[in-house]
């Protein structure tokens, strides 16, 4: 998957601000926030999006989720963070590895219109 961005910004090819690595997840900075804490937690194994998950992909799921939520609370989101995967063109996903998104500290508008 040498064309993915996400792919990409796993490995380190393309710069961005990390905020936790480990074997199995990256999470970084969006590029364009929509919150004032807006940070994303991918796999650095590329997956497309959510409905590319198997079984096998349950134990990488659950540590994307504690990982989002410890990272939470490291970044002070004391006070409550929405998580969103979008999937798919009907979900509004634009890049097409896998990602939560974490955002955090502005009351927001959900859900969307
Ligand atoms: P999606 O719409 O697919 O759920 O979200 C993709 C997210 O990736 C968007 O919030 C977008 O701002 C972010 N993004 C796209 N390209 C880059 C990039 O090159 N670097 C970073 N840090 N974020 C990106
Ligand atoms: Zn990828």
């Amino acid at each position: 998957m040498n064309d993915c961005l996400f792919c990409k910004i796993a490995a380190g090819q393309i710069p961005s601000k990390t905020v936790y690595e480990d074997e199995q997840v990256y999470a970084f900075y969006d590029i364009d926030p929509q919150a004032p804490t807006h940070f994303l937690v991918i796999p650095k194994k590329h997956v497309s999006c959510l409905d590319e998950c198997t079984e096998e992909d349950e134990a990488l799921l659950g540590h994307m989720l504690l990982t989002a939520m410890k990272l939470a609370a490291e970044q002070g989101l004391e006070n409550g963070y929405r998580i969103v995967i979008n999937t798919g063109d009907d979900g509004g996903q634009t890049v097409k590895h896998l990602h939560m998104h974490v955002m955090g500290k502005r009351s927001m508008n959900w859900p969307p219109g």
